[in-house]
């Protein structure tokens, strides 16, 4: 039995792909090339772009070692996880169909292999999503943030062996608590290998294991979108993800408890014989997140603070939001510590950057950006601006928006502040109509209705496409599909009015998210995207494991049943009480009764496999689960408990 490909199925959380085309009566489904209006838009964009000066191109060039002769990585069972040339097509002048800028961008991000950034430290970048980091120890590497997947992070261990020289690992380090940054660790060790010690942010692992589950499959979903999982690279297509440039396929994600914690700013520690400074940074780009400072490489490694795109203070594919106005602080604090001593400085994503200048410039503008964008969006909010209003009317100060890397590849300026206004005020714009609006499919019937029907709308939407204006096409469009998606018109233009904003926009994630939307608009299937690791369940905090369940109880199916249910669970060593009543479980950890309705007890493989992958309670017994006390409330309960759809429509009602 494998419960491990029943979890994935079941909660989407490793990455699964499929994509098929669905037959659809129209030969409009096919993609578009540029409008008049978006060679137009490009044109513009080209002529407002800041000189280039050559120095990103220098630091994404500088130290280049090698890159594997094998392009490929594979899987054990031989699919390709993750090709290192896949965007080796992204060279010459922009084509009329990606915005010159992000263009410029993804050229630069598309570059792959091991390079040296000083004595002693190096990087391997483009072996998959995010970068490892080596520091050489006096008895081996040591190993910062290795990669997401197994067969990359071999990979590019292959790689530091064959041009470095093989040698034992000393340490790793975790920098935060996003899967890119942790998840190839296995790769690194052969089994049975004793381990050296591993260090990480605190409640890096609690953070891990518990950001992607209670709003997972949404999130899931949203990510799949945003990271343009299914799209074909290419210039109608996929060209990356602003800070990324592909996502793994189908790859391996391990993690390893750490056996040391970071808990304060100032913290030092001596690994293999290299001194470590380290700066906590949390509830900036991940909840649990660090950076340190090599004083005798003069290297400063600060993770995802600052990076070579503007990152996202709210990412649309879903958390919570982050705090801007503590990340700028934190940028401050950087600065302060080792802004006089730092040479070269290096990212859990991008290029590094060299010379005490230019880093120390950078990291103001950097710091500047976000605190603009906090500021200046509270002052507007405070004069009663609604979200919209301010993301359209916040304009940077020069100095700010031509520094290339604050540019809005994967933040955007438009969806950061929208995130801070929720931050403080939440998600009403303050206007009473807005205050209980229609849903989309009710709104979507009387706007069209109100406009003298479909035929009218499509008009409408037709003047508005000739005109160049995608945004106001798209309204139009997206109520005429939610009243009618049998109307097979309106969606061939949505997917196209859709289409054009991608080509023009300068966030990759944007681009995505519109070349997503219009490929499902014209009939593609859903991609499901799933991250769970038998590591990383295993690692889920008792208490998320325990409102994931809670959160998936479709009251009508319950009813008035009450219950109570003791889960003992053997990996996180703790058993809990759930109580039913009103269509509420009720969580309490560590606590248990003498005559529960019923009692599970198991590993949290298997328990994760009755509550949420739903696998047969009688093969869970066989393969060691218990179960005393009441069945048919048992079963009852989990018939009562539903796994969300991951591949619910976005585009389409
Ligand atoms: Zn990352």
């Amino acid at each position: 039995m494998n419960i491990l490909k029943a979890i994935c199925a079941a909660t989407a959380l490793l990455t699964s792909f499929s994509a098929a085309r669905a037959a659809e009566p129209s030969t409009d489904f096919t993609p578009k090339p540029a409008s008049p209006a978006t060679i137009a838009a490009q044109a513009q964009m080209q002529a407002s772009l800041p000189v280039d000066d050559g120095r990103d191109e220098d630091f994404a060039h500088r130290g280049f070692i090698a890159t594997p002769k094998e392009t490929l990585i594979r899987h054990k069972d031989g699919h390709v996880v993750w090709d290192i040339a896949q965007q080796d097509w992204i060279k010459g002048d922009a084509p009329s169909t990606v915005n010159p800028s992000l263009w410029r961008h993804m050229k630069l991000l598309k570059e792959h292999g091991l390079y040296k950034v000083t004595e002693g430290v190096w990087q391997v970048r483009g072996l998959d999503a995010a970068n490892m980091l080596i520091v050489s120890g006096k008895t081996g590497w040591i190993v910062i943030d290795p990669l997401m997947s197994t067969e990359t992070a071999g990979a590019a261990m292959a790689l530091v062996n064959e041009y470095l020289g093989k040698r034992p690992i000393s340490a790793v380090i975790y920098g935060h608590s996003h899967p890119d940054h942790f998840g190839g660790v296995r790769a690194l060790f052969a089994p049975g290998d004793s381990l050296p010690p591993i260090i990480a942010p605190d409640a890096m692992v609690k953070e891990a294991g518990s950001e992607f589950v209670i709003a997972g499959n949404a999130e899931s979903r949203r990510a799949a979108f945003q990271f343009g999982v299914g799209l074909k690279p290419g210039p109608q297509g996929y060209v990356g993800a602003g800070i990324v440039v592909a996502s793994a396929k189908g790859s391996t994600v391990t993690l390893i408890q750490p056996t040391d914690s970071i808990k304060t700013t100032g913290e030092t520690r001596d690994i293999d014989g290299v001194r470590f400074e380290f700066q906590m940074v949390p509830e900036t780009e991940a909840p649990s997140e660090m950076n340190f400072y090599l004083p005798e490489q003069r290297t400063l490694y600060v993770s995802e603070d600052t990076t070579c795109t503007m990152h996202n203070v709210q990412t649309p594919r879903g958390a919570l939001v982050r705090d801007a106005n503590k990340w700028a602080g934190y940028i401050t604090e950087q600065i302060g510590l080792y802004g006089d001593k730092v040479e070269s400085l290096v990212t859990g994503h991008c290029w590094p950057r060299f010379g005490n200048a230019a880093i120390k410039n950078y990291l103001g503008l950097q710091r500047d950006n976000y605190k603009f964008i906090h500021d200046q969006t509270v002052r507007l909010l405070n004069k009663g601006e609604t979200p919209t209003e301010i993301a359209e009317e916040l304009k940077r100060p020069d100095a700010i928006a031509n520094e290339w890397s604050n540019r809005g590849y994967y933040g955007t300026v438009r969806h950061n502040a929208k995130g801070v206004y929720q931050r403080y005020i939440g998600w009403w714009d303050g206007i009473p109509a807005h205050l209980n609006l229609y849903p989309p499919i009710e709104q979507g019937k009387r706007y069209v209705k109100a406009m003298g029907g479909a035929g009218n709308v499509i008009r409408e939407a037709k003047a508005a496409m000739g005109k160049g204006d995608y945004r106001w096409s798209a309204e139009l469009l997206n109520h005429l599909v939610f009243a009618d998606p049998s109307n097979i018109k309106a969606k061939a233009l949505l997917a196209d009015s859709y289409e054009q904003m991608g080509y023009q926009t300068e966030s990759a994630i944007w681009r995505n998210i519109y070349l997503v939307g219009a490929n499902e608009l014209r009939g593609v299937a859903a991609v499901k995207l799933s991250m769970a690791s038998p590591d990383m369940v295993t690692a889920m905090p008792t208490e998320s494991f325990l409102d994931l369940i809670a959160t998936r109880l479709n009251p009508e199916k319950i009813g008035d049943r009450t219950m109570t249910l003791v889960i003992d669970d053997s990996d996180a060593a703790d058993h809990s009480l759930l109580s039913l009543k009103n269509s509420v479980l009720v969580p309490e950890i560590g606590k248990s009764i003498t005559v529960p309705t019923a009692s599970v007890s198991g590993n949290r493989m298997q328990l994760v496999g009755l509550f949420v992958a739903k696998m047969p309670l009688e093969k869970l017994e066989a393969a060691g689960l218990k179960v005393t006390g009441d069945r048919a409330a048992l079963a009852a309960l989990l018939a009562a408990i539903e796994p969300p759809p991951a591949d619910y429509p976005i585009v389409t009602p």
